[in-house]
């Protein structure tokens, strides 16, 4: 079954609305290949989902960057599932590491959000990853093992979930994977797929790499035969973004 490249940048916490707009902009001009070939989703910050809607190219799609575990209420602070179905709001990250280390989300927390919001409709980029410490010990096959087992004892249908591997060492640091370190571990990830899941799961569930992708490393990881696509945080919010869409040819 192919497997459609997919491109997601990562906003973070970044940008004023003139910046943003600046980004659409440069998004807007891109001569990239056509949503045959990739899909494009872009992550901005909450505040400026209707700003980033209503103004992207119709090829590219949005996403929120988290949503809360259950249906929306008495949670200050938070934005419910429900509320970005209502925007129109196609996609969510759910599981970056940033929550899982600085905010405390557990596994079985990242899943039951999972769960949730393809319960709503919404399509989930699901981040799993380990630390340099336990890459250094060993455990990184078992880590992302347990992250994904996680969202698959909550979730039977995988139609809507991408998977991002995001070893922590390599997120916001430069330090990239190398083309054999990210496809060793996307090879074991979508050997658990086909163990746990079923095979058809695991031909047809896209497994993206996220880790300081660049415009200069991209085409190379993008030619592993397990990476079909990437989650780019600091590169997406820069014209070489576009370099990085173009990898999927
Ligand atoms: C991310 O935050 O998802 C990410 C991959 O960041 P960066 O590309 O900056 O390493």
């Amino acid at each position: 079954m192919g497997r459609k490249f997919f491109v997601g940048g990562n906003w973070k916490c970044n940008g004023t609305n003139e910046e943003v707009k600046k980004i659409i902009s440069t998004l807007n001009a891109g001569d990239v290949p056509s949503q045959d070939v990739v899909e494009v989703v872009v992550s901005p910050p909450f505040v400026f989902l209707p700003l980033t809607k209503g103004s992207l190219r119709s090829d590219f799609h949005v996403a929120a960057q988290n949503c809360w575990i259950k249906k929306g209420g008495a949670y200050t602070g938070e934005i419910s599932a429900e509320m970005l179905v209502n925007l129109d709001i196609p996609w969510v990250i759910l599981g970056h590491s940033e929550r899982r280390l600085i905010l405390g989300e557990s596994n079985e927390f990242v899943g039951d959000k999972v769960a949730y919001a393809l319960s709503q409709g919404l399509k989930v980029i699901a981040c799993v990853g380990e630390t340099l410490e336990q890459r250094e010990s060993g455990s990184t096959l078992e880590v992302v093992a347990a992250q994904t087992k996680a969202i698959a004892d909550r979730v039977s249908d995988w139609t809507n979930v991408v998977v991002a591997y995001e070893p922590v060492w390599a997120i916001g640091t430069g330090k990239v994977a190398t083309p054999a370190q990210a496809q060793e571990v996307h090879a074991e990830l979508r050997k658990w797929l086909h163990a746990n899941i079923s095979p058809e799961v695991a031909a047809s569930t896209r497994i993206i790499y996220g880790g300081s992708v660049n415009g200069a490393n991209c085409k190379e990881l993008a030619a592993q035969a397990d990476v079909d696509g990437f989650l780019v945080g600091g590169a997406s919010l820069k014209p070489e973004f576009i370099d990085i869409i173009k990898s999927a040819e």
